[in-house]
């Protein structure tokens, strides 16, 4: 075991504080990260406050980690001292079942290992990127690759996959009307990637404060869900509508707006159930679907593909100690646009 320096949340709704946990020997197939940056994501504030349940506690946050292989287990094939590497949501699953098989990790029939706030194969808990060292089996490590830096990779291992895998998967491409639902740190990669695409792009947001930082990341519409007009206006306009908010929704009045076929996908998860008329999904034949991260082959895709067009995430670098502050402010939706830590400052 080794000890490392780690921002925790001692109890549910706790400030975090430093404090030092320990992280098992380098196994077989483990890689050692001395992590260089470690984003914010909302979920990590849900968790860190149990709105999503029980957890567990101490709680080391931080599932968007980039940082540097330091060491590799003897059985390691695909990274060695000196790989810029990252880790996203995730860092063990069954490996074995048919979702498992298929690449699709997250949705590991026996329940994926989340990377903090779970508990381990080795029966111990799990703690997260707000550290300055985490040891993680090498099946769940990704490249990052050299045109990316990174601290503006880091928020690509959550936010980045949580949008490009469903924009993947209904085919958000050229001939496409996307929208994307909230321009925070999910939406703008959102938009980011689904222009990148080919995608026709509209930002929905509740109000026209961050248009032209919209406009600037690659949309091609942005209009403001506060103005009734832009529901009628848009009526039936969309193939896809991406939907990053984390607030309750009418979805009624949002299904609204796709064309026929279309289909509506939740990537933001609001704390309390939702109502929805049927009708609204029937009339038209419109979809009504979730999607969860990704999985490693497509996360490594991901980072690939950003890097190909030239684009990490749009980034606030903070020291640890503004970690609370930085909290607050996710909350008041006043980060342009992802809260990156420092780990040096640990
Ligand atoms: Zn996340
Ligand atoms: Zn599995």
């Amino acid at each position: 075991m080794t000890t490392v320096a780690a921002y925790a949340a001692p109890a549910a709704k706790a400030p975090l504080e430093r404090t030092t946990i320990e992280r098992r020997p380098v196994g077989e197939h483990d890689v050692l990260i001395e992590i260089k940056f470690a984003g914010i994501c909302h979920s990590d504030i849900h968790q860190a406050r149990e709105g999503w349940g029980e957890a567990i506690f101490p709680m080391v946050p931080g599932h968007e980690i980039a940082g540097i292989v330091t060491e590799v287990g003897p059985g390691v094939t695909k990274f060695a001292a000196g790989d810029r590497v990252g880790v996203g949501c995730m860092v063990d699953s069954c490996r074995e079942c048919e979702n498992c098989e298929a690449g699709l990790e997250q949705y590991c029939t026996r329940g994926n290992v989340g990377t903090y706030n779970a508990i381990g194969k080795d029966g111990e808990p799990t703690y997260g990127g707000y550290s300055t060292h985490i040891v993680v089996d090498e099946a769940f490590t990704v490249r990052i690759p050299e045109g990316l830096a990174l601290d503006e990779a880091a928020p690509l291992l959550c936010a980045g996959i949580t949008t490009y895998s469903p924009l993947k998967h209904w085919n958000a491409g050229p001939g496409k009307k996307v929208a994307v639902v909230g321009m925070g740190g999910l939406g703008h990669m959102g938009v980011k990637i689904a222009h990148a695409l080919g995608a026709e792009v509209t930002v929905l947001s509740q109000s026209l404060r961050k248009k032209d930082d919209g406009l600037k990341l690659g949309a091609d519409h942005y209009y403001a869900t506060s103005d009734p007009n832009t529901f009628k206006e848009l009526r039936g306009s969309f193939d896809l509508i991406l939907s990053t908010v984390s607030a309750p929704l009418d979805l009624d009045t949002f299904l609204s707006l796709l064309k026929t076929d279309g289909a509506f996908v939740n990537v933001g998860a609001p704390e309390e159930p939702v109502s929805l008329n049927l009708f609204s999904v029937i009339g038209g034949r419109k979809t009504l679907a979730g999607s969860g991260i990704g999985g490693i082959q497509e996360t490594q895709e991901m980072l690939d593909f950003c890097a190909e067009h030239g684009f990490g995430a749009e980034i606030e670098l903070i020291s640890a100690g503004e970690i609370n502050e930085a909290y607050e402010r996710v909350l008041n939706s006043d980060v342009r646009y992802r809260f990156v830590i420092d780990v040096a400052t640990i």
